[in-house]
């Protein structure tokens, strides 16, 4: 309420310097021709009390009066400049206003819908993982398969938490102290140690991994590059529909690296493909939402392919479906 209360008072005081300043320059027009018609009709006089013309049109072929006429005629033009260049001006300033107002608009929902979705994202694992504990210990008895099986849903609630925790650190490292560490890492394994891990928390996912046999070492910076990888594969799995089929190209040529992550899920809209590298931007809504994330999953993804000097690219999929495309810097 305050904001829009401003942002009233600002409008009001921007019209007003409007209407003030079209007021000045009607003003300024009208005391400008009438010095002129005064000082047309003094000149007149003189020349007629000389006996230097007779008539009024043989006055304005004088040459006193044809100047007299130009700075008149140059003097309308110049207010007429300059109240141009103040209406532009203060238009320009009044549309960066807005834009800024709105931007400011933008961010605070952004950071709270974050707020919710953060608080939803941290309770569900941890109330899930007290439920498996309570259960545990209240029957001691349980068949070992079942333990087995409580348990490593457990786990895999405390894995997700704990990726949770490493989105949210990186991204606040992201904004001030992120410095990637380039080192030699089998990028290929990272990648298929990856899908192992999201395969067996989503059985029902087809992923291939296509790689050709003897992919080089590359250098990069690890931590970045499981990032990477998790957060597009856990998006590609997220985003998909029921069934999620996924590909993952891995290409090395001429010291860059390709990666393209290829989905079938409900696909990105034209206007949304540059905002949703925007830190908390989800699409949509967050009440009529069904997915559960943060939005900080494709920031991070954008800053650290950033820090290694790459690229990435939102490619529509056929039929349906996202292709996120990396090009990645080999640092080798
Ligand atoms: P989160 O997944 O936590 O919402 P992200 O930053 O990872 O945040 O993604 C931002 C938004 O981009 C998502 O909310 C989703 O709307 C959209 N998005 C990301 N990946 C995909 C994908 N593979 N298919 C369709 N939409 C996607």
């Amino acid at each position: 309420m305050p904001n829009l209360r401003l942002r009233f008072l600002s409008y009001s005081i921007m019209v007003y310097m409007l209407m003030a300043f079209a007021w000045w320059a009607l003003l300024l027009f009208t005391k400008n021709r009438d010095a002129f018609h005064a000082k047309r009709e003094l000149m007149q006089i003189g020349m007629v009390a000389e006996g230097r013309v007779r008539s009024k049109a043989e006055f304005e072929q004088m040459a006193e009066y044809q100047s007299l006429a130009k700075k008149y005629k140059r003097q309308e033009y110049m207010i007429f400049g300059e109240a141009m260049v103040f209406v532009l001006t203060l238009l320009a300033g009044i549309w960066f206003i807005n834009q800024g107002y709105q931007k400011e608009v933008r961010a605070n929902q952004q950071r709270r819908n974050f707020l919710l979705s953060i608080t939803h994202e941290l309770k569900s694992p941890i109330a899930s993982i007290r439920l498996v504990l309570e259960t545990l210990l209240r029957r001691k008895e349980l068949p070992r398969d079942k333990s087995e099986q409580l348990t490593n849903s457990a786990l895999r609630e405390n894995e997700r938490l704990h990726e949770l925790v490493e989105n949210l650190l990186l991204s606040a490292k992201l904004e001030s102290a992120y410095q990637p560490f380039f080192e030699e890492i089998n990028l290929a394994e990272l990648v298929k140690d990856n899908i192992a891990k999201i395969a067996e928390r989503h059985p029902s996912a087809r992923i291939v991994f296509d790689v050709a046999n003897g992919f080089p070492m590359v250098k990069m910076d690890k931590q970045g590059m499981i990032s990477i990888v998790s957060n597009l594969l856990e998006n590609a799995v997220k985003y998909a529909n029921d069934r999620p089929d996924i590909e993952i190209r891995l290409r090395h040529k001429d010291g860059q690296v390709t990666m393209d992550f290829a989905d079938n899920g409900t696909g990105i809209p034209d206007k949304e493909k540059k905002r949703i590298f925007e830190k908390f931007y989800r699409i949509g809504s967050e009440e009529t939402r069904q997915t559960k994330g943060t939005g900080l999953g494709l920031f991070i993804v954008e800053q650290v392919v950033k820090a290694h000097n790459g690229s990435i690219q939102v490619i529509d999929n056929q039929p349906k479906g996202t292709i996120f495309r990396l090009t990645i810097e080999d640092k080798r």
